[in-house]
């Protein structure tokens, strides 16, 4: 820190030259504009997913249109962000849905308005699978639906949306305001306490035990609890609270996709910051100069193209892919100490995708037509945690060729790949089976590792946040954070990172 506090002095004798330079005419205007222009960094980010685009986008704003940002990306723009193509038409296959109150999301799709069309998720049909049957089921009438929830749960569906309306999202609403001003913060722990100490708090115990501890009953707990961890993180209910929090906060109306697909989001921001994007797989990244006491370092990030290995230096780096869990794993070499002495295992994903029909006799249904467009499990040793009824994400594309009219788009989500004698079980009809397999979130539990955000001297790690909860909200939460932190290092604005004092932010009493 002391090293970056020098390179602040550095910067603020440089503007103070730069200022009475630019008081002399002419001769020395061109003079001062280079200086200028040497003040700005070369900054690299690895991963154009939806943290590094945004990382990308949030720096431009913060260093303006001359610093130099290259982007670096082994596979696709919008990395978990990423459509399946069946029978010629697309379909999400990693994050699917953002939720009305995702602050930043709705801001990109406001922002690339003409690119990024709002496709909202109404919500249809929800069934929960016990150990041989569909236990609860809404239906197509609200007033029905809401008798069985009642009858079922009594006041606890009403609870928890109060619950995440009253406690969870005002939290969000801090952090968000917090970087409308500028603040940063180097770890995790910093953010979410930032945000109110039982944030914090909530990555100690289990979502299980908050939620029983906030007066929701064992049975909703067990069945819509279950079914939430199940679904967005493969999980089970012994994750800790805040990305269980994170996960619950989906039982709220009001989600929607980007037409196109989710990735397009990704692929404005890139446009957006005028970053280059350098499609190649890093392999190392090397400390080059680490000058102690002056704050001045460089890395050299070595990366494979076209079977070449080339190399270019930054004075800023950004990892914004998870470090844990990735088959493009990178050698950190030559820094005095181990940059990532934190372990953050990853769990896999699978989605299965077929174009079939439901097996009625599995799910004890008269009509395979009766089975729920969303159906969740809520037992650990159920071999699938969800199956749910796609929809294109193209209106424009036409499908190659037409189905049985008693075929859907299924997607199911499961922790491993299945056997052909389960796909059966699930479909009795099928056609284009396809898996995607995922290194998704991490594997969460109370009291886990929260790895920080900064690394080493300017080294960032926008995927840290995760640790919280992988969403892609969330992720971008973590990339405005890294943005903000690299830029108050740079320009010595000390007074904004880790620090709570600005007058605006420190009255707010709202939900404390
Ligand atoms: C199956 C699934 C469903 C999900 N559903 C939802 C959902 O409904 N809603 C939601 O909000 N979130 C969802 N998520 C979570 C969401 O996808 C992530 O939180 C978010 O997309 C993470 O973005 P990212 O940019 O941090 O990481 P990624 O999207 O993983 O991007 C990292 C990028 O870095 C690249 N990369 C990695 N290593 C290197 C290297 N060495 N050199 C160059 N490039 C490299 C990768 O190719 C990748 O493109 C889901 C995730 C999965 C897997």
């Amino acid at each position: 820190m002391a090293a970056s506090w020098f390179s602040g002095q550095y910067v603020l004798s440089v503007v103070v030259l730069f200022l009475l330079l630019s008081s002399f005419p002419s001769s020395f205007d061109k003079v001062s504009c280079t200086e200028e222009d040497e003040m700005l960094p070369r900054i690299g980010i690895i991963g154009a997913g939806l943290s590094g685009t945004s990382s990308a986008y949030f720096l431009r704003q913060l260093f303006g249109k001359k610093a130099t940002i290259d982007i670096f990306e082994a596979g696709k723009v919008g990395g978990r962000a990423a459509v399946i193509n069946i029978n010629g038409l697309n379909y999400e296959a990693g994050a699917s849905v953002i939720h009305k109150n995702n602050h930043y999301l709705v801001e990109f799709s406001q922002a690339f308005r003409k690119n990024t069309v709002r496709l909202s998720h109404s919500p249809g049909m929800v069934g929960l699978y016990g150990t041989d049957d569909i236990l609860f089921q809404t239906s197509d009438w609200l007033a029905i639906t809401l008798a069985k929830l009642v009858w079922r749960y009594g006041t606890d569906f009403y609870n928890i949306q109060s619950w995440t309306k009253n406690h969870i999202f005002p939290k969000f609403d801090r952090i968000y305001k917090f970087q409308d001003q500028g603040l940063s913060f180097t770890t995790v722990e910093d953010l979410l306490g930032a945000m109110g100490e039982d944030m914090l708090n909530m990555t100690k115990h289990s979502i299980k035990d908050v939620l029983l501890d906030a007066g929701l009953s064992q049975r909703f707990v067990d069945e819509f609890g279950m079914a939430a961890m199940r679904n967005n993180y493969g999980q089970t209910t012994d994750v800790h609270g805040f990305v269980g929090a994170v996960s619950m906060a989906g039982v709220e109306p009001g989600l929607w996709s980007v037409e196109g697909g989710n990735q397009r989001i990704a692929e404005n921001l890139l446009w957006g910051s005028k970053a280059t994007l350098v499609e190649a797989k890093v392999s190392t990244v090397a400390l080059i100069k680490d000058e102690l006491g002056t704050g001045s370092v460089s890395y050299e990030v070595e990366y494979e193209q076209s079977g070449k290995t080339n190399s270019r230096e930054y004075d800023i780096l950004i990892l914004a892919m998870p470090l844990e869990g990735t088959k493009n794993e990178i050698n950190f070499v030559d820094f005095p100490v181990k940059v990532t002495p934190f372990s953050q295992p990853f769990h896999k994903i699978v989605t299965m995708f077929v174009q079939g029909r439901i097996n009625k006799t599995t799910f004890g249904l008269n009509s395979a037509d009766d089975f729920p467009p969303d159906l969740f499990t809520i037992n650990r040793d159920t071999f699938f945690n969800s199956i749910g009824k796609q929809s294109p994400v193209d209106s424009h594309q036409k499908p190659e060729k037409s189905p049985p009219s008693d075929y859907a788009v299924w997607k199911t989500f499961l922790n491993q790949v299945p056997s052909e004698e389960q796909v059966g079980k699930l479909f009795d009809k099928y056609e284009d089976l396809r898996f995607v397999d995922w290194m998704a979130y991490p594997e969460y539990k109370p009291n886990m590792d929260l790895p920080p955000f900064m690394l080493y001297d300017r080294l960032y790690y926008v995927n840290a946040i995760e640790s919280a909860a992988a969403a892609m909200e969330m992720n971008v939460i973590g990339s405005k954070n890294v943005a903000l932190l690299a830029f108050n290092q740079w320009q010595g604005n000390f007074d904004k990172i880790d620090e709570l004092h600005l007058p605006s932010v420190s009255n707010d009493k709202s939900d404390l």
